[in-house]
């Protein structure tokens, strides 16, 4: 890849209007739209067929215009078209960074905005994914927590980015070219803005379609969802969407945790711990990733290496090293490399992976925990920052 100066592109589509009352059909799970062609007078008999029909079009073909679904009779488009919508979010910017990552600026219903970073690499292409505008919670080192939640994602607008992602990176098959092989979208993280166990049911219907084998079709293995520790939410990942998890660790004692990742007040380290031991395990080589920001003199030291060892022991677990992504006005610093790597080397010989992720698409604030939609307008002051993290 050559390096060359990030690039800003303005996208904005114009908004199309939408017939009054119309049904979305993104996002909508098979049972779902099944019910809705009913309800808009699909006779009951061929509501199954419909779906089958339908959903190909969408998830497998790209095709949002009714007009254009040539499997289906003139007068049923027509009919289609009265009910429903094929809606994706609006893309209103888009950022490339100079080692390839892509941020989208992506406009939902009642103006507001998220974003979602394509990341790039050799043998994979990882979208990641927000489930909220904004986030309820207030870890003290990430740049979403300043923004007040806006709303939940619905399924549609969450499933919706993946579409969106697939159109601009020109994912969709060509008519009679024979079916490339090699995908650029070929994993999914819930690692965008928001907290995706407060929203579940949305997560879950957009990752059922994510997974369905007639349409996006990517396996549950390559989709993760990152939590903070919403403790009573969490066995549901695996019972509900049998994703991989992820847990927002990030500190070894429950005084530093409280600090970082308020939720911890909540549900503290041990409650977690507990959680975790007992989550139903969909299969025996499956691991749970702890993320673990790097924090200069805060979480960085070898005792910490020490104390998180001890208190994973007896869950399969690969530990994730986050060097942390400055954001302005952010209140940490980023540890020294020499310490990350001392820190991973205890770690990895206790028998743990623990690989370093690489920072992606800094230059472009599109790095873990840099997402914050530029426009929104609730914002939280510094100090409302500092108070609920208790700093
Ligand atoms: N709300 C979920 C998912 C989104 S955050 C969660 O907290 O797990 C995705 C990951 O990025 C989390 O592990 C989060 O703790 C981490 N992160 C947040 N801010 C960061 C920052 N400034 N630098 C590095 N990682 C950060
Ligand atoms: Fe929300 Fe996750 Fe950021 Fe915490 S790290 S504020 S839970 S998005």
């Amino acid at each position: 890849m050559t390096a060359t100066a990030p690039i800003t592109q303005d996208v904005l589509t114009i908004p199309r209007k939408l017939p009054e009352g119309a049904t979305n059909l993104v996002g909508l799970t098979r049972d779902a739209m099944h019910d809705a062609l009913i309800a808009a007078g699909t006779p009951e008999k061929q509501a199954k067929m419909r779906v089958g029909q339908i959903w190909q079009w969408i998830y497998e073909k790209g095709v949002r215009d009714f007009a254009l679904m040539t499997n289906l009779a003139k007068a049923y488009r027509a009919e289609l078209a009265e009910h429903f919508v094929v809606e994706v979010p609006e893309v209103v910017s888009k950022q490339v960074s100079m080692d390839g990552t892509r941020k989208y600026l992506m406009r939902i219903a009642g103006g507001h905005e998220v974003e979602t970073v394509y990341i790039p690499e050799e043998d994979r292409g990882t979208l990641c994914v927000s489930s909220q505008v904004g986030c309820t919670l207030t870890c003290s080192f990430c740049h979403t927590g300043t923004q007040k939640l806006v709303r939940n994602l619905t399924a549609g607008e969450i499933i919706g980015q993946v579409l969106v992602a697939r159109d601009d990176l020109g994912e969709w098959p060509i008519p009679g070219a024979p079916k490339n092989e090699t995908r650029l979208l070929s994993n999914i993280v819930l690692m965008g803005m928001g907290e995706p166990l407060y929203n579940f049911d949305n997560v879950r219907d957009a990752m059922k379609i994510a997974m369905d084998p007639e349409g996006v079709s990517l396996s549950r293995r390559r989709i993760t969802l990152s939590t903070s520790g919403v403790v009573p939410e969490i066995a549901k990942t695996a019972t509900e969407i049998g994703c991989q998890l992820a847990i927002s660790f990030h500190a070894t004692t429950d005084e530093v945790r409280d600090k970082l990742v308020p939720i911890n007040k909540k549900w503290n380290i041990k409650e977690l711990l507990d959680a975790l031991r007992s989550y139903p395990k969909l299969s025996n080589s499956e691991r749970i990733t702890f993320e673990y920001v790097m924090l200069k003199d805060v979480n960085d030291s070898d005792a910490d290496a020490h104390r998180l060892i001890k208190l994973i022991r007896g869950i399969p677990a690969k530990i994730n090293l986050i060097p942390f992504n400055e954001w302005p006005g952010s209140p940490y610093v980023r540890s020294d490399w020499d310490r990350i790597q001392a820190f991973a080397d205890i770690i990895y010989k206790a028998g743990y992976a623990s690989p370093i992720r690489t920072p992606r698409g800094e230059d472009i604030m599109a790095a873990c925990g840099q997402l914050k939609s530029a426009t929104e307008r609730a914002r939280k002051s510094r100090k409302e920052i500092q108070a609920e993290a208790g700093l």
